[in-house]
């Protein structure tokens, strides 16, 4: 029997938010970015393995990674 799994990566825009950047110190939209790690049987995504989030600048253009912590900080 033929078995086909693995990783696929799922990207998702989330709402931005107005806060303080940390590289250009201006207070402008961050872009957010929910990045998931699926594991797949026959391309079907079965559970997430992993959750990453990422915010960039809208001034500057600078990313940095955010912890879940960070995130629901910022959600607030
Ligand atoms: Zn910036």
């Amino acid at each position: 029997m033929l078995l086909l799994f693995g990783l696929k990566t799922v990207l998702r825009a989330l709402p931005g938010r107005h806060s303080l950047c940390r590289y250009c110190g201006q207070y402008v939209e961050q872009h957010l970015e929910e990045r998931a790690s699926k594991f797949t049987v026959f391309f079907i995504p079965i559970f997430t393995m992993s959750r990453a989030y990422r915010i960039t600048c809208s001034n500057c253009g600078q990313r940095s990674s955010l912890s879940k912590q960070g995130m629901k900080a910022l959600a607030r």
